[in-house]
């Protein structure tokens, strides 16, 4: 890991890093691997990324992935604590106010029951439903509770109630908030398959399962591992329209740490093996980003492009790194004062 890195760099890295991931990979979200392969080589490779567009949105907008993780940030700072109640009447506001950019349907609907009043503890989406709506955001969760695992598998499980109940979907931000705790203390990369499915064993034996067999993985390249990832946590048989790594809640948070883990030292090697896999790309590079922020820190974020972040024109750079510096000073004293 950059040896320069001070834990402050770090949550910086870890907001800005998961932002930067999620605008690269949102230029192409949901195509096929052939497309995002070459968009990985012919574009970001060539130092053409701040070409790309989606929409009407030029390079830099970043989507509902780092919208909500930090939403979670904010109210994390204004309450001084983790306070699910305070985060859901977030989610809620960032749909019913068309701010949300890119959404997911299971964490809308849930946003519509908060809206009508449903209580957060009873608004989530239910199974089947297993998308990765509660992972994608759960990487702050690491940041507040780095020195406190049972706190940090409590929260990551309730910030992801708030709009899926699946107890995968539970597993899977748990597996993320780790990752990120994990990142920010250096563990050793070695170590990650087994702390993080040992954190996942008392909520889902389907995600604990592909955890534990993503050591075994992360030996083959991405064109050999992609196959088994992608059908990770899968009935026999199951198919879908998806190509590349799908929305579904294991393989793509088995995907963004492989990519992470491929190259735990490169945000930047790892952000292109997050996307050119394809898929559902916006998602697997903003968790994978989050990961490598944490370890790597912000010296290791493209400075000029992270420089073009923006929220339709909010909560550009700056902006996101004051947040992250009020988390680090929050969690620095333990919680609470705002
Ligand atoms: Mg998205």
């Amino acid at each position: 890991m950059t040896p320069a890195a001070t834990s402050r760099d770090r949550f910086r890295g870890c907001l800005i890093g998961q932002c930067l991931g999620d605008a690269l990979g949102f230029i192409v979200e949901g195509e096929a691997p052939p497309v995002c392969a070459a968009y990985v080589e012919k574009v970001l490779k060539r130092g053409r990324a701040h070409e790309g567009r989606r929409g009407p949105y030029p390079f830099g907008q970043y989507s509902d992935d780092s919208q909500l993780a930090r939403e979670l940030m904010q109210s994390y700072a204004a309450r001084g604590e983790f306070d699910a109640a305070d985060y859901a009447a977030r989610v809620a506001a960032i749909f019913t106010e068309g701010r949300i950019v890119g959404k997911g349907r299971a964490t809308e609907e849930a946003a519509m029951r908060l809206a009508d009043g449903v209580p957060w503890q009873g608004a989530g989406t239910p199974p089947p439903s297993a998308g990765n709506g509660s992972a994608m955001r759960a990487g702050p969760i690491g940041l507040m509770f780095s020195s406190d695992g049972g706190a940090l598998a409590r929260a990551a499980v309730d910030q992801g109630r708030i709009t899926h109940t699946d107890p995968r979907c539970a597993a899977g931000a748990v597996a993320i908030a780790g990752a990120v705790s994990l990142a920010l203390d250096g563990t050793a990369p070695s170590l990650f398959p087994e702390r993080l499915a040992a954190w996942a064993d008392p909520l889902d034996a389907a995600m604990a399962g592909a955890l534990r067999d993503l050591g075994q993985w992360l030996d083959l390249a991405p064109a050999g591992a992609v196959g088994p990832i992608s059908r990770a946590g899968l009935q026999p048989g199951y198919r879908d329209a998806w190509q590349g790594i799908s929305p579904y809640v294991v393989g793509s948070v088995i995907w963004s740490l492989y990519a992470f883990l491929r190259s735990p030292d490169d945000y930047w090697e790892s952000i292109c093996t997050a996307i050119a896999v394809g898929g559902d790309v916006d998602t697997t590079a903003a968790m994978t980003g989050a990961i490598a922020g944490a370890r790597n820190g912000l010296g290791a974020v493209p400075g000029d492009l992270a420089r073009r972040l923006n929220d339709n024109g909010t909560w550009t750079y700056d902006e996101l790194a004051g947040l992250a510096d009020r988390v680090w000073e929050i969690s620095l004293k333990g919680g609470k004062e705002p």
